[in-house]
């Protein structure tokens, strides 16, 4: 970074925020792409746009006690970290894992503000979570917190003011539990949770929303390059909500799947990955990705491997962030690698991402690539406010239109600002313009 004035401005941010690595790294990679656009645009310095959009509007840290199966009492801690409204009602997900600290919390909710606004929809920023670890506890452990995260919560969240949704952790199950404790604390039926059951409010197509909408970007990014999906071999890490409709989606597209994964080690399937084998481990059985060889015996499993070892044209890293580093990228490129798109949020280290440029590898950043989650997520608020509901062809034809609509965005606003082809550039810029031209009309607040 060159800029005097972005430089001592990501000073600041790592002297306020010690100890936040994650968060520090997504406001440098941001405030980075931001250069050729201050130095256009010397009001959004003036302003102090960029100093009030590093710091969250408002962070929630809160005690969260419940009563294990053995009758004791644990005490977990919660975080909603509510970062930016500027154009509509706070939105993102809660996550529920035992690495969860506020550093997390704020790089995902600073990461949601430009996502968030990519979609086009009315949604500012935000996110939540908890250190609680759902692996391993009854559904009785797992709703009694939901239940006493939620007392505390319903407080800071409404329909028309924050909106939470699933994350790592929290899907079907977790949301159930938090909006029946919402609904019975406020005495309201309101949108105030996405991601709900079909029965209760939910929208069709948000399960598969985040992994679809993965490779519709995707497809994108590769026709605009001269490629498809079709015959592709296409590597996938994780086995969750992501990681599933993911692989659905670009097998449906012409790839063939060949690994899922989760924190233990990874499967290699050379046929093709068995989705129903995985669904059934993952979404029924709540089980490990290596029971995946009792269906598919001649695939392989690989304890504590990493699956970018694995010779690919197209990577999808669904899982975790900073799950891809310089060596791994180094692998990816090595072995024909020629796409990268993010499922996760923040899953390549920066040293990851100058690999992909260094080897012209196409690169799909995470807040355009798996915009498509929250964007339905915000489709499910409209139909919850107009107390209707569309079908899966409907929500999924205008989920493809918004990643068609993404992709747009990052690919002209990469060649406005004179870096072709950067899509990270093109998505942090035209995330952030949008909303900082609406903190301009706002004044100072
Ligand atoms: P799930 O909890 O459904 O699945 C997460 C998967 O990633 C699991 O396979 C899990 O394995 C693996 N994983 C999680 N943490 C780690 C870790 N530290 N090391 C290795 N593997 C890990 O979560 P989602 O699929 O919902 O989320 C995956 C990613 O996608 C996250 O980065 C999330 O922020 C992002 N995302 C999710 C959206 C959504 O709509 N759900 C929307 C946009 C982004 P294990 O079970 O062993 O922990």
């Amino acid at each position: 970074m060159k800029n005097e004035y972005l430089k001592k401005l990501m000073a600041t941010v790592e002297k306020r925020n010690p100890g936040e690595p994650e968060f520090h790294q997504a406001v440098m990679e941001v405030l980075e792409t931001l250069e050729p656009v201050v130095e256009k645009h010397p009001e959004y310095i003036k302003s102090g746009v960029l100093e009030m959009i590093v710091e969250p509007e408002r962070v929630i840290k809160f005690r969260v006690p419940w009563v294990n199966d053995d009758g004791e009492v644990v005490v977990n801690r919660g975080y909603r970290v509510q970062f930016n409204s500027a154009i509509g009602p706070y939105k993102g997900g809660l996550r529920f894992h035992p690495s969860v600290y506020e550093g997390i919390i704020k790089f995902l909710g600073f990461e949601q503000i430009f996502k968030n606004s990519l979609t086009t929809l009315p949604i500012g920023g935000g996110k939540g979570g908890s250190d609680f670890d759902p692996k391993g506890k009854s559904d009785g452990e797992v709703m009694r917190f939901c239940q006493s995260f939620m007392t505390e919560l319903c407080r800071h969240i409404g329909a028309d003011t924050d909106v939470p949704a699933g994350d790592i952790g929290v899907g079907g199950r977790e949301i159930g539990y938090m909006f029946g404790q919402y609904k019975r604390i406020r005495n309201e039926f309101t949108g105030v949770l996405t991601g709900k059951g079909l029965t209760y409010g939910g929208s069709l197509a948000r399960k598969e929303a985040t992994g679809y909408g993965l490779c519709y970007y995707t497809e994108e990014m590769l026709k605009a390059n001269g490629k498809s999906f079709k015959g592709t071999t296409v590597v996938i890490s994780g086995s969750g909500n992501v990681a599933i409709y993911a692989c659905e989606k670009a097998t449906q597209l012409g790839g063939k799947v060949v690994t899922v994964s989760d924190s233990n080690g990874y499967v290699y399937d050379p046929d093709g990955i068995d989705l129903n084998a995985v669904k059934e481990i993952k979404e029924v059985k709540r089980g490990r990705i290596k029971d995946y060889l009792n269906y598919r015996p001649g695939a392989k499993y690989v304890e504590g491997g990493v699956v970018w070892e694995v010779k690919c044209d197209i990577a999808l890293p669904c899982a975790t962030q900073n799950e891809i580093n310089e060596t791994s990228a180094k692998l990816l490129a090595e072995n024909g690698c020629y796409a990268v798109a993010e499922g996760a949020n923040m899953p390549s280290t920066p040293e990851a991402i100058n690999v992909y440029f260094a080897n012209k590898m196409l690169y799909g950043p995470a807040k355009a690539a798996n915009a498509g989650g929250v964007a339905t997520s915000a489709l499910e608020m409209s139909q919850n406010s107009m107390r209707y509901s569309w079908t899966f062809e409907e929500v999924d034809a205008k989920l493809q239109g918004i990643m068609k609509d993404i992709f747009k965005q990052c690919d002209d606003a990469s060649k406005e600002y004179g870096m072709a082809g950067n899509y990270m550039a093109g998505a942090n810029i035209a995330g952030f313009l949008k909303v900082a031209n609406s903190m301009l009309a706002y004044g100072v607040c």
